[in-house]
């Protein structure tokens, strides 16, 4: 099988050209042909007849296949399911606010965290994905737009907050982030992308040292270990303190701030206490906060808080005077939402 054009960032295909004596002008034409104008062809424009026939004859274009997708009525959220090669499924959602859209990417096909309030932990981990599936996702999810909301093609935010543990898989996800980041290619803003961990170290390590401008969420969901060991298994392996002293010693870029995401389940960990403990945690931090309420899926163990319990946390949490936002649950009729994402359902 040829390898994938989408596995390469800039510097492996100027890599590619060179060693092939190609003209290295190549490279520039190449990624603005599949990332800037979005072409899925291999390109026959602009390059010389050799140059273009080296790309066709060694590389695959295809994408990963649309296998369903689903539209939200209540708010025209999208959600896509994603055939692969190898038959395995994964999800992606595209999420959207004032005729734009943030996307919503898997990295692994299901997960390796088993973390109890999420569908896709359900699944266990299959495998990674690789960097061209990722591409691959936002670029279907493009030309979907395209030809189903012509005129809405605008993905300007990159959440990786899909299925799977994307600082468990960081080679592939970084090489997408350099590809999304490119100056010859899609040029997404650097504080446009986000990464959403469970608090894996090494993970955070890496990503400090090698994509340290791209946004970091953490999901804490409770500041009680008891708690948060329940909710999240790795953290009897890499404990919340540790996770946030690592975080605190980031220098972080101008107006970066780091994302804690903190869902909220009825009667768990929703009480005034448990606000009061997580707002000592993170006042004074460069912190904002995305409390979410619970969103089930079939089979789920909890249950989301009423209204009235939501705001009373965000307003003891006010107090601390940290950022914070209720995320609204966009898609929950056709299960985008958080964590109800699981590609073997069958419901
Ligand atoms: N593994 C990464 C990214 C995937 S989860 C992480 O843990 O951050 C992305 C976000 O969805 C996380 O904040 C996660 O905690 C949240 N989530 C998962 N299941 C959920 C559910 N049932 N209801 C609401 N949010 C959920």
């Amino acid at each position: 099988m040829k390898p994938s054009f989408y596995d390469l960032n800039y510097s492996d295909l100027e890599a590619v050209i060179s060693q092939n004596d190609l003209n290295p002008s190549v490279a520039s034409v190449l990624f603005n042909w599949h990332y800037k104008k979005k072409e899925t062809a291999p390109c026959q424009q602009k390059i010389s007849t050799h140059s273009s026939n080296f790309f066709q004859e060694n590389f695959d274009f295809s994408l990963p296949e649309i296998d369903t997708v689903y539209e939200s009525e209540k708010d025209r959220t999208v959600k896509f399911l994603f055939k692969l090669k190898d038959h395995h499924k994964v999800e992606t959602v595209l999420i959207p606010f004032n005729n734009k859209y943030s996307i919503c990417l898997s990295s692994q096909v299901g997960c390796a965290m088993n973390c109890s309030f999420c569908f896709t932990g359900e699944q266990g981990l299959k495998r990674n994905l690789t960097t061209s599936e990722i591409i691959g996702q936002f670029l279907q999810a493009w030309h979907w737009l395209a030809s189903h909301r012509p005129g809405e093609q605008r993905i300007l935010n990159i959440v990786f907050m899909g299925q799977g543990e994307p600082l468990h898989n960081f080679d592939a996800v970084k090489k997408a982030c350099e590809i999304f980041l490119s100056q010859h290619g899609t040029s997404i803003g650097i504080q446009k992308i986000t990464i959403s961990t469970a608090g894996y170290i090494p993970g955070l390590k890496r990503w400090r040292e090698e994509i340290p401008g791209v946004n970091l969420a953490l999901s804490l969901h409770s500041p009680f270990t008891e708690k948060r060991n329940e909710l999240i298994p790795l953290n009897k392996k890499y404990p919340l303190d540790e996770v946030l002293a690592y975080i605190d010693e980031i220098p972080l870029q101008k107006k970066q701030f780091i994302t804690y995401e903190y869902i909220l389940i009825k009667d768990f960990n929703d009480a005034t206490d448990d606000a009061k403990k997580l707002g000592t945690m993170l006042a004074g931090k460069s912190a904002y906060i995305n409390l979410i309420p619970f969103n089930p899926f079939p089979g789920s163990r909890y249950t989301c808080p009423d209204w009235d319990t939501i705001e009373n946390f965000k307003t003891v949490l006010d107090t601390f005077k940290i950022p914070t936002l209720i995320r609204g649950t966009k898609g929950d009729d056709v299960l985008a939402a958080c964590g109800q994402l699981n590609s073997n359902n069958k419901t």
